[in-house]
């Protein structure tokens, strides 16, 4: 019998069965009333997930589209952003800046590192004449397991005056808090197949008052990716071009099931799935690429083994277990491995991957206690 996989990537993520189910519909007109009702009871849902007021708007692309979309539509050619650069994603971030031909500064630190809030205040407060049109900063670096401290940039960003703040929520938004009125985030990207609980297509861009201001001064063109298109649209609970409907469908349950669930039982259960991977880890003695709790990602953890192959682990668990864990990305590729623990994940999904990686780890001769990495997992779930 072939393993069925199981996804323990950080994004396609498992998804339930009743957001499969919704979205195995006959698809409907995006100019009908049942779709203006759909659409409504989502972007309320949405405001609820990102804890504001602000506009939610919804994009037909991946993650990546939703931020293009946050850098063409409050900026334009010439214009100055500071990047937090310490993974894939913040160098992605960067890249887009620099192909749109804006000067782009990065604040770099070594993968696995946390971003240094200091290091932005101080940028910020020497830019006496408000030159840093922008600041962007990825929460949750999917690439390392990292968590960075937003809301103390966030914190600095405000204190500029000027500068918007363009924020990548991705593995962040609905995983942990991004309290979006809170903490005055201006724009804040983010994509279903990650803490939504939904199949990949949808991207999302939270847009606040000031950044809308910046949009009507912006000069870069824009068509498909218009979010003042989406915004009239959105007026309307209808959207500029043809909505992958049958998304829509899905997405109406997955927010529905999460509010059912509340923020803080969401955040919390994260927060236990975080624990018991990196609980088991430690008591398999494998290093732990963030080794500091206090700034890992309740999304993703990342694995640098040293006494095993990590593309030679990953390819074992896959092809003997179906458990499906993530490579390293860019010069990280065959020194690390990475566990997802976002989208529908439960205990079950923690202890399966634990079980296979030990089983893995001892038929590739790694010398470790075997049911060590279970032991120190299921203290976690059972609070002791
Ligand atoms: C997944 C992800 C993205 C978007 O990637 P897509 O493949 O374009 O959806 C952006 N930022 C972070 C931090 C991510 O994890």
């Amino acid at each position: 019998m072939k393993n069925p996989l199981m996804l323990m990537i950080p994004g396609p993520t498992p998804v339930p069965e009743q957001v499969l189910f919704a979205s195995a519909k006959l698809p409907i007109s995006h100019r009908s009333q049942a779709f203006r009702d759909l659409m409504a009871d989502i972007t309320a849902n949405l405001k609820w997930l990102h804890q504001t007021q602000n506009d939610v708007l919804i994009l037909a692309s991946s993650g990546t589209g939703a931020m293009e979309a946050g850098i063409i539509n409050f900026l334009s050619p010439g214009d100055r952003v500071l990047v937090g650069c310490n993974g894939k994603f913040g160098d992605r971030w960067a890249h887009v800046c620099e192909q749109f031909g804006l000067i782009t500064s990065r604040i770099t630190v070594p993968w696995g590192k946390p971003l240094d809030p200091e290091v932005f205040r101080q940028h910020l407060e020497a830019d006496q004449d408000k030159q840093i049109k922008a600041v962007i900063v990825t929460h949750s670096e999917t690439s390392t397991g990292i968590l960075n401290d937003l809301e103390t940039i966030s914190r600095h960003i405000k204190a500029h005056g000027q500068a918007l703040s363009i924020i990548d929520a991705v593995t962040s938004l609905g995983i942990c808090p991004v309290p979006v009125d809170e903490w005055g985030l201006d724009v804040v990207v983010s994509a279903s197949q990650k803490g939504y609980r939904m199949p990949p297509g949808l991207g999302f861009v939270c847009v606040s008052p000031q950044a809308w201001q910046a949009y009507e001064m912006a000069r870069f063109p824009r068509f498909y990716l218009d979010l003042g298109k989406c915004r009239t649209d959105a007026a309307t609970h209808t959207t500029p071009f043809t909505p992958p409907v049958n998304l829509f469908f899905a997405l109406q349950v997955s927010l529905a099931m999460m509010k059912a669930e509340g923020l803080s039982s969401l955040f919390a259960h994260q927060q236990r799935l975080m624990q018991a991977t990196r609980a088991a880890v430690r008591a398999l003695e494998l290093p732990l690429f963030v080794p500091d709790d206090s700034v890992a990602s309740p999304a993703v953890t990342g694995i640098a083994p040293d006494r095993v192959a990590p593309e030679t682990l990953r390819f074992k668990l896959q092809q003997q277990y179906g458990v499906v864990i993530a490579a390293g990305q860019d010069h990280m590729r065959g020194k690390l491995v990475r566990i997802g623990h976002l989208g529908y994940v439960c205990d079950r999904n923690i202890l399966t991957t634990i079980a296979a990686l030990e089983a893995a780890l001892s038929t590739l001769d790694y010398p470790c206690q075997s049911g060590a990495g279970i032991q120190a997992a299921h203290r976690i779930f059972n609070g002791c």
